[in-house]
């Protein structure tokens, strides 16, 4: 049996299930801990922890969450290597790459929101009335209540810290469920929450699967008054209708088929770069990857040949070494998934860079889930390959002509999350940023992020925003008071 078990964490106490799955070490296919299953009984508990916890909380002073936001960061810094090794264990992304992004950003998303929280501010209108003495509204935040958080695999403890801190800075309590891919760093967090001595019943953790599990189970229980879902837009379809029981208020960070548009005039070293970077990072199971990468004619051949000389040099591999560019991805049927989106590019009439299969890799490794980075060119822009979102470390090169068909083909997508721009026409990257339809657009980079800033997508890519402010208003709810003077 693993030594290592994830346990459910409700009204602060850590509790066992006699159901338990298995959580799998993506890297080699081993069994790396076991996870308690919450069942629908058991996530009604924790509801009802939240439900009690949620007057002292929404009523504790906003200086005391955030200091108690500020402790659970530094919880987080000073248990970084566990955090480290739980998410490398669970993900098998790159050390590296865990250390530089995931770990330190679970941190900063709880400094953020104590930041923010402390200095948001409201509004205040003086309105004329008939009598000449007038009214004076205000408006103030209020908590939601018991939120419900769902989150997904590919950026475990990033994702999940970007919607438990503005919850807890807004006063809300919460219930939340990492993915069961990935249940070790929410596990962990939920330690540093009990060593920061939150108080019991604010951040209750459950275990399990979508359907039929802990998932479900959330979304369907009435004591939970606003869901986040961060996931595939599928999935958010699905919660939407249970979401509509009670007019809940709904946060959806959902799926992407991300562009990149190459115009002859960019910096050639930096475009390749950044859409290597792009396509490749965590083994392109990042919502804003891209996948579909539209270069002006002039530089086509220049540029395929460049992209598929950096998939071709990446060091695929240990996630533990630190030399490590890309681990595997994050399951055996996602691999599956993968590959048959590698079959349906041939049949669809691609002409294959660079990789396309498994890689031959020594001991261990050889029965995880590895893949190979893959570039395409030649697919016609009506084929699935570049319409539905793959996730994996692949993407497809189409060129173009003009800045009108490079706008045409980008926003041929049902799909509207993100797209990267590389051009040194700064006027022209401007007026395209503003006609293409997504929620993020870079010049020149990609992945680039203050934490303030509005995220989400267009499209099927989401509804709403988070990020600063817009995370305080959707895990508010906003007051008006109007005073006749
Ligand atoms: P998923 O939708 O399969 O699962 C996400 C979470 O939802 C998991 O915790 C899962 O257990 C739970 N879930 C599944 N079915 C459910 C149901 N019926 N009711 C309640 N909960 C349910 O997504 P995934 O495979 O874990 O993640 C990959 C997807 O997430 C991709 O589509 C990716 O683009 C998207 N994503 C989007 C963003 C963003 O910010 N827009 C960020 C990261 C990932």
């Amino acid at each position: 049996m693993p030594a290592i078990q994830y346990r459910n964490f409700i009204d602060g106490r850590f509790v066992e299930t006699s159901a338990q799955f298995e959580d799998i070490d993506p890297a080699t296919g081993e069994v790396r801990a076991l996870v308690h299953e919450a069942d629908a009984a058991l996530v009604e508990e924790a509801v009802a922890a939240a439900s009690q916890a949620r007057r002292g909380w929404g009523e504790t002073a906003v200086e005391d969450r955030a200091a108690m936001l500020g402790r659970i960061a530094a919880g987080i810094d000073r248990r970084a290597e566990d955090f480290l090794k739980a998410e490398v264990g669970d993900t098998g992304k790159p050390i590296a790459l865990a250390r530089s992004l995931d770990i330190p950003r679970g941190a900063a998303n709880f400094r953020v929101f104590a930041n923010l929280i402390t200095s948001a501010s409201g509004e205040v209108y003086e309105s004329p009335t008939p009598d000449g003495l007038g009214a004076l509204n205000y408006s103030i935040r209020r908590p939601l209540g018991v939120v419900g958080v769902i989150s997904p695999w590919n950026l475990p403890l990033l994702l999940f810290t970007w919607k438990v801190a503005p919850a807890l800075a807004c006063g809300n309590t919460i219930v939340a469920k990492p993915s069961e891919e990935t249940p070790g760093t929410a596990t962990l967090l939920a330690e540093v929450m009990e060593e920061a001595g939150l108080p019991a019943g604010v951040f209750n953790l459950v275990h399990g699967f979508g359907p039929g599990s802990a998932g479900e189970a959330i979304v369907a229980s009435k004591g939970v008054q606003a869901i986040t879902f961060t996931g595939e837009s599928g999935t958010g379809a699905h919660i939407m209708r249970a979401a509509a029981e009670g007019v809940r208020p709904i946060s959806f960070e959902l799926g992407g088929k991300n562009a990149a548009l190459v115009f002859a005039d960019c910096d050639f070293d930096r475009a390749v770069e950044g859409v290597a970077r792009s396509t490749f990072l965590n083994t392109g199971q990042v919502c804003l990857c891209t996948e579909r990468v539209y270069v002006q004619r002039p530089i086509f051949d220049r540029f395929a040949a460049a992209l598929a000389e950096r998939a071709r040099a990446m060091v695929i591999g240990d996630p533990w070494d630190e030399r490590t560019q890309m681990g595997p991805l994050i399951s055996r049927d996602h691999r599956d998934k993968v590959l048959s989106y590698y079959q349906l590019a041939r049949d669809e009439g691609a002409e294959v860079l660079a990789g396309g299969g498994i890689p031959v890799l020594p001991g261990k490794a050889a029965s995880g889930w590895y893949i190979e980075p893959t570039i395409w060119t030649n697919l016609p822009q009506t084929a699935r390959c570049l319409h539905e979102e793959i996730f994996g470390p692949a993407c497809a090169l189409i060129p173009f002509d003009d800045e009108d068909e490079a706008l045409e083909l980008a926003n041929d997508s049902s799909y509207g999350l993100a797209c990267s721009i590389w051009t040194s026409n700064i006027t022209r990257g401007h007026r395209m940023a503003g006609r293409i339809e997504v929620g993020l657009v870079w010049l020149n980079t990609w992945f680039l992020r203050d934490l303030r800033t509005p995220f989400g997508g267009a499209k099927l890519s989401g509804i709403g925003r988070e990020g600063g402010r817009h995370s305080l208003d959707f895990y508010s709810e906003t007051k008006n008071v109007c005073v006749k003077l």
